[in-house]
């Protein structure tokens, strides 16, 4: 047993490919972390100090990671699995996001571009089902991971910006679904408290919870089936052939390994070009006071209010109460490797603290009380790849969960178990599960390329929040933004 740190975490490199979340972190400054740790309060935590097999060793302790261990002891309690975290269960992208659990009919259009229309209905229904479970499953346990299925408000907060969701709408047609209803300007400030929102939609599906709590429940479900969880165990070497993963203390021998390393995953070289890592940054607030209208009002009740920027902003409360303000499109990493930057964005956190004073102007006196970063896995089209990696034993994985991965994740545990199990059902057939199937270009034109898209498309939505003419050059090159920004709508 060892004492846990506040979870927040860097990476180093030990091999080639092998981008490795630092173990022990600095201050953790996120408020999902530090409000999940206090409630859980002391818990025995293993690390791996001693060479050890298993039938499956799943590498990340995310929403991922623990629910592919949760799901395979759920089909088969016999089988020996192990979950190998480099800091704390959550610390990575899962105990640090927006909480908003949203399903996959927001992103129909590129689903059924790249899995046909027939399989993207039925995975964009389970994503429904996954949000549900989320709540269902964590009950159970006698978790509390502050779910509340109180919808997601879509809203344009510039001219540019109304209708952004027909195109969604429309691809939902042929298909008979009306997730979203058309909110009229009263119950838009309803929900919002903000004038600048000048219309939105809202799909009454979607829920948010405390992510972290989220993580943290997972973990404790996993250990109660008997899943081995190993914290603080970075995973520094494996070797696909003979299953042999290795940390600084112990080792795991195990037939099947599943890389559940998300953002980290870009060092891979077979994987380095499937996604490219962008800066999402988040802000929370002191408590609102309990008596004034903002807290007595819609928007404190669990609702999830999201802009049409492509890079998006959010906005929802805590369950004490505190606005989280989310500002996506940060900035990239040169070779796309895991930075500093997406820890804590100080450039980036000082414009969320100027934003969130023009989206939430009934905000009062509250104070920003924490700011911090995460990375985002961005594939081109939004929608993860799911495969195997070569060598003689076998390893699986996960990229590309792009920003939408709160409710999803728990589908992704789905086929990456049916994956382990070599199973061809729904899950692996369901037309993920076909390896890397689009790439970025190279590491440095994605860099300096993306980059520039990326401020250009930032200056372009702020001009137009703004009532101002966005600049010829910056809309020029707005153009050359990927296909996921207006097929996808992602949150990260
Ligand atoms: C700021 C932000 C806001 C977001 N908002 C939303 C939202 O509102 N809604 C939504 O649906 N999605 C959102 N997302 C996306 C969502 O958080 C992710 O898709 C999801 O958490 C991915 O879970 P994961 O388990 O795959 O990855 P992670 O939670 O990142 O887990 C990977 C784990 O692997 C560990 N690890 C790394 N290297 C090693 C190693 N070598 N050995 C052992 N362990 C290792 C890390 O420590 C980490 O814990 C957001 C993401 C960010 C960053």
């Amino acid at each position: 047993m060892f004492t846990r740190n506040k979870g927040n975490v860097g990476t180093y490199r030990e091999e080639p490919g092998w981008d490795v979340a630092d173990q022990w972190g600095g201050a953790g400054r996120c408020y999902w972390i530090e409000e999940a740790l206090e409630a859980e309060g002391p818990v025995e935590s293993q690390r791996l100090e001693e060479p050890m097999s298993a039938d499956v060793a799943i590498v990340g302790g995310g929403f991922t990671g623990l629910w592919t261990a949760i799901e395979l002891k759920d089909r088969d309690p016999n089988l020996e699995v192990v979950v190998l975290e480099a800091n704390i269960c959550g610390a990575g992208a899962s105990g640090r996001n927006g909480g908003m659990a949203l399903n996959y009919w927001s992103k129909i259009g590129g689903l059924a571009a790249r899995i046909g229309k027939e399989r993207a209905v039925w995975l964009a229904d389970q994503s429904n089902d996954a949000i549900g479970e989320l709540d269902t499953i964590t009950r159970k346990h006698g978790l509390d991971i502050h779910f509340k299925r109180a919808g997601w408000v879509w809203t344009a907060t510039s001219e540019s910006q109304l209708d952004s969701w027909m195109p969604t709408i429309d691809s939902l047609k042929p298909y008979g679904r009306e997730m979203y209803r058309v909110l009229d300007s009263e119950e838009l400030f309803k929900y919002t408290q903000s004038e600048i929102h000048l219309a939105g939609v809202i799909d009454e599906t979607a829920a948010t919870v405390q992510p972290a709590r989220l993580a943290r429940a997972l973990r404790t479900i996993a250990l109660e089936k008997g899943v081995k969880v190993f914290e603080h165990s970075a995973v520094i070497k494996h070797d696909r052939d003979t299953g042999l993963l290795r940390t600084r203390l112990g080792s795991v021998r195990a037939p099947s390994v599943v890389l559940a390393t998300n953002a980290w995953l870009s060092g891979m070289p077979e994987l380095r070009r499937a996604t490219v890592l962008v800066g999402s940054d988040v802000a929370v607030t002191s408590p609102l006071d309990p008596k004034g209208e903002l807290a007595k009002s819609d928007f404190n009740s669990g609702v999830a209010v999201t802009n049409g920027r492509l890079t998006i902003r959010s906005g929802r409360t805590t369950a004490d109460g505190r606005i989280m303000y989310g500002h996506s499109g940060g900035g990239l990493s040169y070779k796309n490797r895991f930075a500093q930057k997406f820890i804590d964005d100080k450039e980036h956190a000082a414009i969320n603290l100027r934003e969130f004073k023009r989206f939430h102007p009934r905000a009062g006196d509250v104070k920003v009380t924490h700011t911090w970063s995460g990375a985002v896995d961005r594939s081109y089209d939004g929608l993860p790849f799911l495969g195997e990696l070569p060598g003689r034993s076998k390893t699986y994985y996960i990229t590309g969960i792009s920003g939408n991965g709160v409710g999803p994740c728990r589908m992704f545990g789905k086929m990456l178990a049916s994956m382990v199990q070599q199973k061809q059902d729904e899950w692996t057939d369901c037309g993920l599960v076909q390896g890397v199937t689009i790439k970025y270009p190279p590491a440095p034109i994605t860099y300096v390329g993306g980059s520039l898209v990326l401020s250009s498309v930032n200056k372009v939505e702020d001009a137009q929040e703004e009532g101002r003419k966005p600049n010829p050059v910056d809309k020029f090159w707005t153009r050359f933004t990927p296909q996921f920004s207006y097929k996808t709508k992602d949150l990260g």
